[in-house]
């Protein structure tokens, strides 16, 4: 058999575009090589269903040690009582928790999706919206900021039984303490989910829901700088009923290959060089936002404490962000068109643009290149139809990318 060349050929065209241009998409991050390689390995041949110690198949002693790795490095990491590392992803995990604690119907509270909450949190079209009863909370008209005192009055009025905080396009601090507080008042069960913001929990650069939330999860693919997958932490007292909503619940075999790389990633966020990288990735979404405001941008909340920035192009054009996304990403900058809140656009013609910092950050570009990227996206944004202008900074942007290279163990 000769080898397959034409998916060769797609993965080396997909690193080289990885190295040549500034992924800013905030959800996406880089793991290391280290990940990568356990992603790709033999553990993922293994047939595991079941958990550590109990399987239904043979021959899992070794699996087992890497799942019960992955599992004690979380529970340092995060200091929780109970995890599971067995969801496929995020989505099937926030699944499971609804299939652990609610019946069909019951009433629960999400960020709407436009406010910047996740489709999981109630969306008409997704399965939680569905199946369940979503009550969506939103931003403050004026600030586009949480307001407590509204999501306690939703939730005194609703009798929710499950209470969602977190966010996609949020790029503010979430106080948890205050939603679990709220959650234990209306006696509703408290779910953070802290995909986006995981890794910044993990450092130290945003508060965390640690000890007192009743269940966590977190995508492991994004700030955390892990392989896809997800982590689901929770109280003692809730861990069967959700590691039996996760098998047989919902999934059958776990991907012990993904868990293998989900370990290799916590040992990586427990080092202490882990902190300094969280902080980083914060420092610099912090002097781009400073950055693009000076330029004369609105960005959403006025800037951020996160790893991610919201632009509000509304002064320049209702529904202007898929456009300006295209442009962008001619120009070698890799964002995402996002609704603003209370965007009067719908959500595939939206009015905004998510920018994060995470992958720019990996690469080790500091406060120095942040100025760089704003004065890019500014020109680009101000010629978004000059072809010339678009060529000229796609090759800058090359050539920065060049000098901080993601991968420079790989031959492209
Ligand atoms: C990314 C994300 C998810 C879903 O993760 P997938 O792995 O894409 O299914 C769920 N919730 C939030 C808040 C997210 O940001």
């Amino acid at each position: 058999m000769t080898p397959d060349v034409e998916v060769a050929a797609l993965l080396k065209q997909e690193l080289a575009r990885q190295e040549t241009v500034l992924s800013m998409i905030p959800s996406e991050n880089a793991p290391s090589l280290a990940v990568l390689e356990a992603v790709g390995s033999v553990a993922g041949n293994k047939y595991a269903e079941g958990y550590p110690g109990k399987r239904y198949y043979e021959g899992n002693a070794v699996v087992d040690k890497i799942e019960l790795l992955a599992i004690n490095r979380a529970k340092q990491l995060f200091n929780a009582e109970h995890v599971n590392v067995q969801a496929y992803s995020g989505s099937p995990a926030n699944q499971a928790v609804f299939l652990a604690f609610l019946k069909p119907g019951d009433t629960f509270m999400g960020l709407d999706l436009a406010c910047g909450g996740h489709l999981t949190h109630g969306s008409p079209v997704n399965f939680s919206g569905r199946i369940y009863k979503p009550v969506s909370y939103g931003l403050d008209k004026e600030t586009e900021l949480l307001d407590m005192n509204a999501v306690r009055e939703i939730a005194l009025r609703e009798k929710p039984k499950l209470i969602i905080s977190g966010l996609t396009a949020y790029p503010r601090t979430i106080n948890f303490k205050e939603f679990q507080k709220i959650a234990e008042e209306v006696g509703a069960i408290h779910l953070a989910d802290v995909s986006h913001i995981a890794g910044l929990i993990a450092g130290e650069s945003h508060p965390s829901p640690f000890p007192y939330t009743d269940l966590v999860m977190m995508t492991t693919h994004k700030t955390l700088r892990g392989p896809r997958g997800a982590l689901l932490l929770c109280k003692e007292k809730y861990a069967k009923e959700l590691d039996k909503a996760v098998f047989p619940g919902l999934q059958g075999g776990p991907h012990e290959n993904n868990i293998a790389g989900i370990a290799v990633a916590l040992y990586e966020a427990l080092q202490p060089t882990f902190k300094e990288y969280s902080l980083q990735i914060v420092k610099n979404a912090s002097v781009l936002a400073k950055e693009l405001m000076n330029k004369g941008f609105k960005l959403v909340t006025n800037g951020t404490d996160n790893h991610l920035i919201l632009m509000d192009l509304r002064q320049q054009g209702i529904s202007l962000g898929k456009q300006a996304a295209f442009a962008l990403n001619e120009a070698g900058i890799c964002c995402n068109m996002n609704s603003v809140p209370y965007d009067p656009a719908l959500p595939y013609k939206p009015s905004g643009l998510r920018f994060g910092t995470p992958i720019l950050t990996t690469r080790g570009m500091k406060e120095q290149e942040m100025k760089l990227v704003a004065g890019w996206i500014t020109e680009v944004l101000q010629n978004m139809d000059n072809s010339g202008t678009k060529l000229r900074i796609a090759k800058e942007v090359k050539e920065l990318c060049l000098r901080f290279p993601l991968y420079p163990e790989l031959k492209q």
